[in-house]
């Protein structure tokens, strides 16, 4: 069941949204050559407690951590630990959310450890780049499957794997709420998109092919080829003057 969204609930989710964001940059901003991901994902949780939320990640289906930060081949979930050093040239990607009076927001981004390769950085940029397209179609009276399509032609024409075995999703008083929002989709069909949804869109992208697996300690999701991936999210909002995003600073 999709759940619309009244204005108040809006403010609410923009405030959850708004430390999200600011968690997401400081953790951005600690992804340097010789930091570890557990550091990472403490300054995360140190940010999102200070502002007087609750880091939703954690223990959201046993998930371990505040973040998920995932490395080069790892698609997503990877769990942050001391033992993971961040090297030069690694591209990081972090995805995190924060829950405030009830309600969730939810964002990623990848981020470059030193000087990446000029590959890396072309990866980085169009997975970015197709978030906003897929932003763009988030449109009150489209359809789900134009926001899809947009993100999938993107990438697919400047030669990347569209992840499909995980999506994007509705999200509210949940982190994860109907409907299911693909990075993969057939303009005009799908699910139509109402003021008052909120949903987060977030490509993950290959360098390769769209194929994953899940790695022995049930969590971290790596490229099938083990090539490279990237990951951008906004937690955003529909509404009769045109897409939101929430979780902009
Ligand atoms: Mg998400």
């Amino acid at each position: 069941m999709i759940v619309l969204k009244t204005n108040r609930e809006l403010a609410l989710m923009r405030e959850a949204c708004r430390i999200s964001a600011g968690a997401l940059k400081a953790a951005g901003e600690a992804v340097q050559p010789g930091v570890t991901t557990a550091e990472i994902d403490r300054i995360a949780y140190e940010y999102i407690k200070k502002q007087g939320a609750n880091p939703n990640f954690l223990h959201l289906y046993d998930f371990p951590a505040t973040a998920c930060i995932s490395i080069n081949d790892e698609v997503i979930h990877g769990i942050p630990s001391k033992k993971r050093v961040i090297k030069e040239g690694d591209i990081v990607s972090i995805d995190l959310g924060a829950e405030l009076e009830g309600y969730n927001g939810d964002n990623a981004a990848t981020f470059a450890a030193g000087k990446i390769s000029p590959e890396a950085q072309r990866l980085c940029d169009v997975t970015r780049e197709s978030l906003y397209e897929g932003i763009s179609k988030a449109i009150a009276g489209g359809r789900l499957g134009d926001i899809g399509w947009a993100v999938q032609n993107y990438c697919e024409q400047r030669g990347y794997g569209v992840v499909r075995s995980f999506t994007g999703h509705g999200i509210g008083r949940k982190v994860h709420e109907d409907p299911s929002v693909p990075n993969y989709g057939t303009p005009g069909r799908g699910v139509r998109l109402l003021p008052g949804m909120t949903i987060a869109i977030e490509p993950m992208i290959n360098q390769g092919v769209p194929g994953v697996k899940t790695m022995s300690d049930g969590w971290t999701v790596k490229t099938a080829d083990g090539k490279l991936s990237a990951h951008f999210e906004h937690t955003i909002a529909i509404t009769s003057n045109g897409p939101v995003i929430l979780t902009e600073l």
